[in-house]
């Protein structure tokens, strides 16, 4: 953190200001320039009060120089982190790992029918909702904790893990022993008091972009979680709300370069919620490994015209087939595998 002093101050003024900072826990450096007299932190600067500092008389300007992030911050951890989504299968190494599976989960045989289809694909687990944040109070909620119960069906009869959306609070003790990793929503990214409490548990958490959300705001609530102690954290970009009507929403592939270069974490792309049309996933996959991302969560469905949720971005099992032998290509271009 850098405080640029305004022309004329006071001793007592420049005293005030280094005592905030040090009462921060900084050291602080004074730098008097003929023109300008310049203080810089030394020191982890989050426990200064940056807007008290701010407001204080003889300060003009305060200037954070570093991520408000830390331990998601690449800089503080140079390595990647790869995160077992549960029995092995690991997102973030040299290998992608493709989640599918449908939006929603609707019922036996439709939950294992296409966990047993995107897993002979190659998939490493398996998706699918059973608590849906809908727009609509009217739409189809999901199946609860039923649909849990059929994840586990699904997952007993293929062995693949299972990534299922988490709402509320209220289901943590429950989803920590029923699924595999927790997946959380891109309207409930800033849900802090959510984010904090997955920060307790063991659990992989797939943390969702939000509508709106910064890059920045994103990997601080990746920090939320981590703060708490739980480090095995996924990022996943779902497009993000511009003025452009024709996709569901805009795909923003440049994130993922941003985040890998910020941050040691994995880092997967939902192809469906970006761009809300079947027909743009394939490609759309490509491009994102193209991009430098860890892996891919894409809705598969069987009867995408008639699903509950989310049919007009579902490709069918055979379409993943075809999309699974088109990344296989596709990896080795850029070091991977599949
Ligand atoms: C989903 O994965 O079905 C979902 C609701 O996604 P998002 O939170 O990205 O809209
Ligand atoms: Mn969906």
């Amino acid at each position: 953190m850098v405080v640029i002093m305004k022309r004329a101050f006071t001793p007592e003024e420049l005293q005030a200001a280094i005592q905030t900072m040090e009462e921060g826990g900084v050291q602080v450096m004074v730098s008097k320039g003929s023109e300008t007299t310049i203080l810089g932190a030394e020191g982890n600067a989050a426990g200064i009060d940056q807007e008290k500092l701010s407001l204080l008389p003889g300060v003009d300007r305060v200037m954070r120089v570093s991520e408000p992030y830390k331990k998601a911050n690449r800089k503080y951890h140079p390595d990647n982190t790869a995160v077992d989504l549960g029995g092995g299968a690991l997102v973030g190494d040299q290998r992608l790992a493709v989640i599918a599976g449908p939006c929603s989960v609707e019922g036996e045989d439709q939950i294992v029918g296409i966990a047993q289809a995107v897993q002979h694909s190659g998939a490493a687990a398996l998706r699918g909702g059973a608590y849906k944040p809908r727009t609509s109070p009217y739409a189809f909620q999901g199946l609860a904790q039923e649909g849990i119960k059929l994840l586990q069906e699904a997952k007993a009869a293929t062995g693949l893990p299972i990534v299922t959306e988490i709402m509320s609070t209220d289901n943590i003790e429950m989803f920590e022993m029923c699924v595999d990793v927790i997946q959380v929503g891109a309207r409930n990214m800033q849900n802090f008091d959510l984010l904090k409490q997955l920060g307790k548990t063991s659990k992989p958490i797939l943390l969702k972009r939000g509508l709106s959300s910064t890059i920045e705001e994103w990997l601080m609530s990746a920090e939320y979680i981590m703060a708490g102690g739980n480090t095995q954290v996924i990022l996943c970009e779902r497009g993000i709300r511009t003025f452009e009507t024709f996709t569901r929403n805009t795909l923003d592939l440049s994130a993922v370069l941003a985040v890998k270069q910020l941050s040691h974490l994995p880092v997967v792309v939902d192809p469906s919620h970006a761009c809300g049309k079947a027909w743009m996933v394939e490609r759309m996959s490509l491009a994102a490994i193209a991009a430098g991302a860890d892996g891919l969560i894409v809705e598969v469905h069987n009867d995408p015209k008639n699903a509950l949720c989310d049919g007009a971005q579902s490709i069918t099992p055979d379409d993943f087939d075809h999309l699974m032998r088109q990344l296989k290509v596709l990896a080795p271009c850029v070091g991977r595998s599949l």
